[in-house]
């Protein structure tokens, strides 16, 4: 559909409002799904002049998608948003944003990094990710272990960058991909598992590729896997991408529920209905300090719930949920803690 008809789907009813976790610490009506989107028609109509305050609204956006899930209208709300920065990026100054899409075309991801190599020549991969690999390397080791007794053969692509940070920044990122898609194609790689609910859902809809989330796959082989008791309360925060995104919130719990002894608490915003962590969508980029707060709220359901340890399944969530909980509450990816207590 066209952006301007997208738009004016809205009908403007703030039945969003209520789930914005940006609007729930701003109270700024251009914070909300409906001040953005109303603020973008008013851009494109050339109503207004695309002043910094105005563009910046286009990134005050954890692309969390609690309002499309909430909209009676159907308006689905982050790909209005993308396609919006995408159009505006160039005009606004973003000193972080536009380094990591300079640093993720010249190294080839938004760290900064040397690539590391990729391993093996089998047609099955993990892919773990450029957040993984450079900022969460536990992760990837835990999936690595989980992975390694249900595949006499596994390859490890480690040297490309799925091309989300390109997209949710709105940069041009057709080329980047197409090279990418070159490279599995060379290897003869033709289905990937993947740990970080972004790459699923870049790699599940722009590459021509079987991409398979560790939490299915798991989930499949429960029969051939055991674990050790644990005896503890556990919280588990649904990752927005990884629930509104790719509608994966059983198979987490499913697994959670397997170790012996663990007793998993929802919180009060669970499953679809997740609330965010803040640090999606680049957010924590141009907002740090709302972020944090956003962050907290979380943090704070978890210890209402009474939980000795909160898991996530994303490295993202993890990171910044981890940093914000300091010493008060331990923080793991499920991949970790299944990995701890997984028994050979
Ligand atoms: S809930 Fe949907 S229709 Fe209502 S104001 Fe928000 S975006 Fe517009
Ligand atoms: S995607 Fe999330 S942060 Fe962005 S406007 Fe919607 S509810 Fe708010």
């Amino acid at each position: 559909m066209e952006l301007k008809s997208a738009l004016k789907r809205c009908m403007r009813c703030g039945f969003c409002r209520a789930s914005c976790p940006v609007f729930k610490e701003t109270k700024n009506e251009g914070s909300v799904a409906r001040g953005k989107l109303q603020t973008l028609l008013a851009l494109l109509e050339g109503e207004i002049p695309a002043s910094e305050k105005a563009l910046l609204r286009l990134f005050e956006c954890t692309t969390c998608d609690a309002c499309s899930l909430a909209c009676p209208a159907g308006v689905e709300v982050s790909p209005l948003i993308e396609e919006a920065r995408r159009r505006y990026f160039a005009k606004l100054e973003l000193p972080l944003h536009e380094w990591k899409v300079e640093i993720t075309r010249e190294m080839g991801n938004p760290f900064g990094e040397v690539m590391p190599r990729s391993e093996g020549e089998a047609s099955v991969a993990y892919f773990p990710g450029c957040t993984t690999q450079f900022r969460a390397r536990e992760i990837e080791q835990a999936a690595l272990k989980l992975l390694s007794p249900l595949f006499d053969d596994l390859s490890v692509i480690r040297d490309f960058c799925c091309g989300a940070p390109l997209l949710t920044f709105g940069s041009a990122w057709e080329g980047f991909i197409a090279r990418n898609r070159a490279k599995l194609e060379e290897r003869g790689v033709d289905t990937l598992i993947v740990t970080c609910p972004g790459c699923y859902n870049t790699l599940r809809k722009h590459y021509r590729i079987e991409v398979v989330h560790l939490s299915a796959l798991l989930v499949e082989s429960l029969e051939e896997l055991t674990f050790a008791p644990l005896s503890a309360r556990v919280g588990y925060h649904d990752p927005c991408h990884l629930v509104r995104g790719a509608n994966i919130y059983r198979e987490p719990r499913e697994l959670l529920e397997a170790v012996p002894g663990l007793e998993l608490r929802e919180l009060e915003h669970s499953q679809l209905k997740t609330r965010c962590c803040g640090a999606g969508g680049g957010f924590p980029l141009a907002f740090p300090e709302l972020s944090a707060r956003i962050a907290r709220k979380r943090l704070e359901e978890a210890k209402r719930a009474k939980v000795e340890l909160l898991t996530t399944f994303c490295p993202s969530c993890y990171l910044h949920l981890r940093t914000l909980a300091g010493e008060d509450l331990i923080v793991k990816d499920v991949t970790m803690l299944l990995a701890e207590e997984a028994e050979r």
